[in-house]
């Protein structure tokens, strides 16, 4: 197969063809390290989408009939060639967003696992036999694909949030109508291409990109789309997630998170400072399983501040183009604002400045959108790091006097995505990890996301699960038959 590159202009794939936008408008594509235009999206609306609807809704009967053990054969081809063209990912990612290579690489791994995961439960998705109350019946369960799904997704994993979406609803039996983050067209356009390698049937898979509200409008507003699957703010999923009310469409919802970080005296400090350092400056802070308040018992408060600097100032800072870089830009213009000023609101409120609070100039790189990583101590709930999440390499760190007192403020939140402690008291891990209120806990782990477990949120940071056994679930009907004999 031909290597894929990236292009210049990215067009819309609607039914297995690529065609530019009805409003024949495009708009730039910025590298956030450079400032510069590096591609044109295309600026596509409603009227894309419904054609890709039109395409998806085509495609879905001959697409669930495919016997399970062919549409995952479609799934392994995918994984082989997105796993071939590495390092054209690793770099589009790196460009579109910011992230440095090491990281991108990683990422481009975790999407093809994705892929292979979920081709893999496709040939299993068993129902049940039911022991019938009646001599006369016979009961069972059969699982149905949901319908054409619409599929939305952020900029911050550009390519494997793309995979964690997309192969589960075709493993399933669905087809799908995508939309990725405006500003990362690139890595989803590339991953498109792949799809046409693979040979996918027509209409089974559509993208579009543009105008996210008159495209979100159509998917939702259309009842032909049976489920929406979203990755993004617990502000714009709670919209979305009113207007796919109107039809009662199924919902997949992975939003914000606001993870405490809790360090008990009793910790290896050494591996709870690494641990802190990779899950609040990977990405630079920009992850929603990124922690976003640290509580340290109060008689390790300095001894943890001393490590946590001299860990955080070693973060070589840069383009992420650059294989010695640890720590990008930020995304997007917002994003820098937003650190800027809950940095100035915690300080200004009597918060301690550790190391970082500020801005950055890279030689070469006058335009990039660099923010140091930052550490401040002295923090409490006044401030407003305490509760919005940032989304961005500010490291707040609380103390903290009692087991009881931490878990109480740890659960104080709207949020409930990740959540981290590090002890080495067994029944300490035992009882602090059913006390939290998160979808996921990480008990002396920093790195939790893995192919194989269940990712997702409780409160305003979602519902459903990503992943791990319950992946393909979420694309699927549940079905009872129950025969008279
Ligand atoms: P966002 O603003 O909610 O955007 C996410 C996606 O929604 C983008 O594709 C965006 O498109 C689209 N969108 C925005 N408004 C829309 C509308 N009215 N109708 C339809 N689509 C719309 O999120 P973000 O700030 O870019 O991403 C960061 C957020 O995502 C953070 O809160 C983070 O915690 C969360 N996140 C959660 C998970 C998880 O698994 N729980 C993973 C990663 C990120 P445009 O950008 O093109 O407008």
């Amino acid at each position: 197969m031909p290597a894929i590159a990236l292009e210049k202009k990215h067009l819309l794939y609607i039914n297995g063809e690529w065609i530019e936008p009805v409003s024949q408008q495009f708009y730039d594509v910025i590298n956030p390290a450079t400032g510069e235009a590096i591609s044109k999206g295309s600026y596509g609306d409603d009227r894309d989408t419904e054609k890709a609807i039109d395409a998806a809704y085509k495609a879905f009967k001959p697409w669930s009939k495919t016997p399970a053990v062919e549409r995952s054969k479609y799934l392994v081809r995918l994984y082989e060639l997105l796993l071939e063209n590495e390092e054209e990912f690793a770099h589009t990612i790196s460009k579109e967003m910011g992230k440095p290579l090491r990281e991108a690489r990683t990422e481009v791994k975790s999407a093809a696992d994705y892929i292979l995961w979920n081709a893999e439960e496709a040939k299993r998705s068993y129902g049940d036999v039911i022991p019938s109350p009646m001599a006369s019946k016979r009961l069972q369960t059969i699982k149905q694909p949901v319908g054409p799904v619409a599929a939305i997704t952020p900029w911050n994993f550009p390519l494997s949030m793309v995979t964690r979406k997309i192969s589960p609803a075709l493993a399933a039996g669905c087809t799908v109508v995508f939309k990725p983050d405006s500003q990362t067209p690139g890595c989803a356009t590339l991953f498109f291409k792949l799809a046409e390698q693979a040979n996918l049937p027509k209409g089974v898979l559509n993208l579009v990109t543009g105008n996210s509200s008159k495209i979100g409008d159509q998917l939702l507003e259309d009842p032909r789309i049976r489920k929406l699957t979203f990755t993004g703010s617990t502000e714009v999923g709670k919209l979305l997630m009113q207007k796919a009310a109107n039809q009662v469409k199924s919902v997949s919802m992975e939003l914000g998170g606001h993870a405490p970080f809790i360090v008990f005296e009793d910790a290896n400090l050494e591996r709870a400072v690494e641990g802190v350092v990779a899950s609040k400056f990977r990405n630079s802070g920009q992850t929603c399983i990124c922690t976003n308040r640290i509580y340290v018992q109060e008689s390790i408060k300095d001894k943890f501040l001393v490590l946590l600097k001299e860990k955080v100032e070693q973060l070589v800072i840069g383009n992420g183009l650059h294989e010695s870089v640890d720590f990008g830009p930020l995304a997007n213009a917002g994003g820098l604002t937003k650190v800027k000023d809950q940095v100035k609101d915690a300080l200004d409120k009597g918060a301690t400045l550790i190391t970082g609070g500020k801005e950055c100039t890279i030689s070469g790189y006058e335009n990039g959108l660099f923010y140091a990583p930052t550490v401040i101590a002295d923090v409490d709930e006044t401030m407003i790091v305490a509760y919005e999440e940032t989304f961005g390499p500010l490291a707040p760190v609380f103390t903290f006097k009692t087991e009881e007192e931490v878990i109480e403020r740890a659960n104080d939140s709207v949020y409930g995505l990740a959540s981290y402690f590090f002890t080495n008291d067994l029944s300490r891990s035992i009882r602090v990890a059913e006390a939290l209120q998160y979808g996921m806990v990480g008990v002396n782990d920093a790195l939790i996301t893995s192919v194989q477990g269940p990712f997702g949120g409780v409160k305003e940071s979602g519902i459903g699960r990503e992943g791990g056994p319950d992946s393909l679930n979420e694309f699927l009907e549940t079905k009872f038959i129950s025969t008279g004999i």
